[in-house]
């Protein structure tokens, strides 16, 4: 085992209560936390800081979280980040449609958050597999 370096969440959540329970809940289990309210912001925010994971809301200002989700995709430097959607919307089709543009996963609201936190977790570990990164 070792000290890792703090992981970075990009939270992409335009409730501005959910989004400060989020980065509480994802700070008490040691992540790093940034939040933006807009699907344009976070798009910026993902090339810049190049977060390790990034949670998305979809009914967003400016762009569209299925529209967020699309471009990152297509942007090489965050092909490969970890995106897990988390929406009001619950139908089966809207899931599909964000797997489909390229989620990792997707919660809908309400959850609870120690799930949150676990699926956050599984996620990173899975990424760190998939690099190939050591244990230093
Ligand atoms: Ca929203």
């Amino acid at each position: 085992m070792s000290i890792e370096t703090e992981k970075l969440i990009l939270i992409i959540e335009d409730e501005a209560d959910l989004s400060k329970l989020l980065e509480f809940h994802l700070q008490h289990h040691g992540y790093e936390t940034l939040v933006v309210h807009d699907g344009m912001a976070g798009l910026n925010e993902a090339i810049q800081r190049a977060p390790d994971l990034i949670i998305l809301d979809l009914m967003l200002p400016k762009i569209h979280g299925l529209e967020v989700c699309r471009l990152l995709r297509n942007s090489p430097a965050m092909r490969h980040v970890p995106i897990l959607i988390l929406s009001e919307l619950h139908t089966t089709a809207t899931k599909i449609r964000g797997l489909d543009m390229g989620a990792d996963d997707y919660m809908t609201k309400p959850f609870e958050f120690a799930e949150l936190i676990s699926r956050v977790n599984a996620l990173l570990r899975r990424q760190r597999c998939e690099a190939g990164a050591q244990w230093n």
